[in-house]
């Protein structure tokens, strides 16, 4: 017999502004008849994708798959600017989903650039986010995990930023690394106040439940940081990518209160739907049965749902109301 009692969901969690406004452009375009694409996957999402799919776009890797005339969405981790040239050079509409909190920062770069500073980029070297930037910044030193800082050369004039999902404390101990790397050194805090918000309300919920879920990509770097942050709040964490994931019941032995959150990628409808399940798998005799009903109730109490998910409807065919 199952033990839990009760799941919660952390507040403020689901889509970000970025990620939910990519996705609404994408559908809009669609909407109004346009063949619609986007350039790599929104967001590396099931159910996201195959929702987009619904509404008639596709995602492509490159803008060689794209028909001439057809519109191509820029993803909100953004991209170099060789690439809206490349894409109006081959006569397709370019609907730019570049979110603006990374609109700001490549504009940042540049102007640092410009003022001669030797950059140091925080960031994972091969998200695309840190692709799109480099773009701006050719020469820029990417650093991600403290191995690579002591590679960080020794210039009379330095500047920092980084890609906008870093962990704060991650930043802030680069930047007092940095202090002796250089005479004159520009900080830029450039992580998302949205990644900060999360990690808080993911902390919050950590502390008060005996054991988390934590919802999104394998290799979502919020997500994985979202999973040790728990640990670190000594709340044991079960990092899945989907409610299909859950299937071992053994995982909640003895747990009465579990937390649920999720990465900026994954929308608030998949934290309801592994609420359901944690009910079903291992939920005492008297919740088992009103899974749907609760874990309902546990998005509601989540902060802001409506605007954690995308704001268009669910499939072309769903009014607006039930999405
Ligand atoms: S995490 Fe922040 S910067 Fe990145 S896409 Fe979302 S809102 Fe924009």
């Amino acid at each position: 017999m199952g033990t839990v009692e009760t799941v919660r969901i952390a507040q403020r969690t689901g889509f970000c502004y970025g990620v939910r406004e990519a996705i609404d452009k994408a559908k809009e375009s669609s909407a109004a008849g346009k063949r619609t694409h986007t350039l790599g996957q929104v967001v590396h999402n099931e159910g996201v994708i195959q929702n987009l799919l619904d509404y008639g776009v596709r995602s492509v890797e490159t803008l060689d798959d794209v028909d001439s005339g057809a519109a191509v969405v820029i993803r909100a981790h953004g991209v170099k600017p060789e690439v809206f040239e490349r894409a109006e050079h081959r006569g397709l509409e370019v609907i730019d989903g570049t979110c603006t909190w990374v609109i700001q920062e490549q504009r940042q770069l540049q102007e640092l650039v410009e003022e001669g500073y030797t950059i140091v980029l925080l960031g994972t070297p091969n998200h695309p986010e840190v692709i799109g930037l480099l773009g701006f910044a050719p020469d820029a030193i990417v650093v991600d995990d403290e191995t690579d800082w002591v590679n960080i050369p020794r210039r009379k004039r330095m500047a920092l930023i980084t890609q906008s999902t870093q962990p704060p404390w991650k930043f802030e101990k680069l930047a007092a690394f940095m202090v002796n790397r250089a005479h004159e050194l520009k900080i830029l805090n450039t992580v998302c106040p949205v990644t900060i918000r999360r990690q808080e309300d993911t902390l919050e919920l950590a502390r008060e439940v005996e054991l988390m879920v934590v919802v999104g990509g394998r290799h979502s770097a919020n997500t994985k940081e979202l999973t040790r942050l728990c640990e670190i709040a000594g709340t044991h964490a079960i990092q899945i990518e989907n409610a299909r994931d859950l299937d071992d019941p053994s995982a909640f032995d003895g747990k009465r209160v579990v937390g649920v959150t999720g990465g900026t990628s994954t929308p608030i409808e998949d934290l309801r739907d592994v609420a359901a399940r944690i009910y079903e798998l291992a939920g005492t005799d008297d919740v088992r049965g009103r899974a749907g009903e609760l874990s309902e109730r546990a998005l509601g109490a989540a902060a802001t749902p409506a605007g954690r998910t995308t704001s268009l409807p669910a499939s072309p065919k769903t009014p607006a109301s039930a999405a």
